[in-house]
């Protein structure tokens, strides 16, 4: 049975963070499972959960585009869209984030259409994008999960095994967060993360 330690939010990064879990042994510790406001978490990089035109929208890309200011919009206008399961850069204007990874998850469509790939590859791509570019410490949210979608238990696997895989592919990284919104979302993500990654000892 992992142990779970729970740590008490600590300095610069506790705003907007309600709970934070830190998920532990025979996991990696640079993995970090948050409740809170993702636009207030001091990291180098949030990533956004984008639409392929990267325009701001609603739920959680409406919520950073609000906190960053009109420039951010201007900055992913110039960057003509993104294709599904990829990801872009850029700045992060008025966020306490230097950076903003805009990477786009699929919309759910019945979960044989190749969701599954395409939520990963958005995921790996938004870490190595972050990564290149700078940033040791990358917030995701749960990506397609609200208006696109996709359910949340399969997401989370998904979402917990990528950032896992980054972590291993990138050993200077200093954590990855798992930033939920709800209560509900943040209950599943700490239940499956307590499941030992396959191949774990
Ligand atoms: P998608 O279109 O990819 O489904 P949504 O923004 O609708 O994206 O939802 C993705 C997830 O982001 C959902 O779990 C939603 O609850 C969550 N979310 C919404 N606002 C925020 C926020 N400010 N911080 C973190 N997560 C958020």
């Amino acid at each position: 049975m992992p142990n779970r330690a729970r740590f008490p939010p600590l300095a610069g990064r506790r705003a907007g963070a309600r709970r934070m879990i830190c998920v532990m042994s025979g996991h990696d510790e640079r993995l970090e499972i948050v409740q809170g406001d993702i636009t207030r978490l001091a990291v180098d990089a949030i990533v956004n959960a984008a639409n392929t035109a990267l325009l701001p929208g609603g739920g959680v890309c409406g919520a950073i585009h609000a906190a960053a200011g009109p420039g951010l919009a201007e900055e992913c206008a110039a960057l003509g869209g993104c294709p599904t399961g990829g990801a872009r850069l850029t700045g992060g204007h008025r966020l306490p984030a230097r950076w903003v990874v805009h990477a786009v998850g699929p919309v759910w469509r019945g979960g044989d259409q190749g969701e599954d790939d395409e939520l990963a590859s958005c995921y790996r791509r938004a870490i190595d994008l972050a990564f290149e570019a700078g940033a040791r410490s990358i917030a995701f949210p749960a990506i397609s999960t609200g208006i696109f979608g996709f359910p949340i238990e399969r997401a989370t696997r998904i979402a917990l095994a990528e950032a896992r895989a980054g972590l291993v592919r990138h050993p200077s990284l200093a954590r990855i967060v798992l930033c939920c919104f709800s209560a509900g979302d943040l209950a599943v993500y700490e239940r499956l993360a307590r499941i030992p990654p396959t191949g774990a000892a």
